[in-house]
């Protein structure tokens, strides 16, 4: 059992505080398992990226890249790392959704509360103590630490635990879409007035025509091109501002519904390293570029909410 006088404590051995689900609570918290199971529209946005990104794997690989290059070394290569960038979105997406963002324990009490009861505001939906920079998330039916917002793309909050993972799925499918544009817009220029690589299609493709392009002769190849390119242009253009909009937050050390409601600034000017590794875990490692779990030093986010919870920022 957790010792409620040290819980607080940063303590490496300490067993980590875990969140708790509040009765009639729309978020499921089972151990380490998190997932809000009270938005349909979160769901099937979830459906609905993960059929995008299926879709834009089936076709760069079985429509653009096989017909065009053949089964050659280069072709194999591409595929392999457009499934690579894609699955590493994947892995980012499934990291952001059911990573526990940051929810404020059920039984959080500040350290101060026998002499200074009225510092901190009250949370009347959670009936607990809101510490700085937590915000109630509905959806979630929690208080969220550092909360940024509610992803329905994610289906759940970002905020101090897992906005590493949302924003590597977001560089990552904008670096998929950008993939995908640069591998059409070659295919266009180079790959539509060249022959077809008859004997070797394993797709169902005739060869049997003379001297046009395999897009000419292939009509569903063809719209699913255009299908991929809209795709990628409408979805490189939403994620890589998403993106944008994330590193801005992160090196302001300031969250988007901080920005909204105005109720915080940073007291003291922190160098973009140090903003940084708030968000993708201390020391610098190539790990940043992973969706694996935050780690400050060895220490998990839950280690170091007490760090967190003890040092109010608010304007
Ligand atoms: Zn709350
Ligand atoms: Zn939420």
């Amino acid at each position: 059992m957790v010792d409620c006088s040290s819980q607080f404590t940063l303590n490496r051995f300490a067993r980590p505080l875990r969140p708790r689900a509040l009765s009639g609570a729309g978020a499921m918290v089972e151990q380490t398992v998190w997932c809000v199971n009270n938005d349909p529209c979160g769901i099937c946005c979830v459906g609905v990226t993960y059929l995008l990104i299926c879709f834009a794997d089936f076709v760069v690989c079985t429509q653009l890249l096989v017909p065009w290059l053949g089964l050659t070394a280069n072709c194999c290569m591409l595929c392999v790392a457009f499934l690579a960038v894609s699955g590493l979105a994947l892995a980012s997406h499934m990291r952001t959704m059911l990573t526990d963002p940051g929810a404020v324990p059920a039984e959080y009490q500040p350290a101060n509360l026998l002499h200074d009861e009225g510092a901190l505001p009250m949370c009347s939906r959670c009936n607990g103590f809101k510490p700085p920079r937590a915000h109630h998330c509905s959806q979630c039916d929690r208080c969220i630490m550092k909360m940024d917002h509610h992803c329905p793309w994610v289906n759940n909050c970002v905020g101090a635990n897992n906005q590493k993972h949302f924003v590597l799925f977001v560089g990552y499918t904008a670096l998929m879409s950008g993939f995908a544009m640069a591998l059409l817009g070659c295919r266009m220029m180079y790959g539509m007035a060249e022959p077809m690589h008859g004997g070797r299609d394993r797709f169902g493709y005739t060869a049997s025509s003379s001297s046009a392009g395999r897009g000419a002769e292939q009509p569903a190849a063809v719209m699913y091109m255009l299908l991929l390119f809209f795709e990628s242009i409408l979805f490189g253009l939403f994620t890589s501002a998403m993106m944008c909009e994330q590193l801005a937050s992160i090196l302001g050390d300031q969250t988007g519904i901080e920005r909204l409601k105005n109720d915080y600034a940073p007291a003291e000017s922190k160098s973009a390293m140090r903003n940084l590794s708030e968000t993708f875990g201390r020391p610098v490692s190539l790990l940043w570029l992973l969706p694996t779990p935050v780690r400050f030093n060895g220490l998990t986010w839950w280690d170091m909410i007490p760090l967190e919870l003890a040092s109010p920022h608010e304007v």
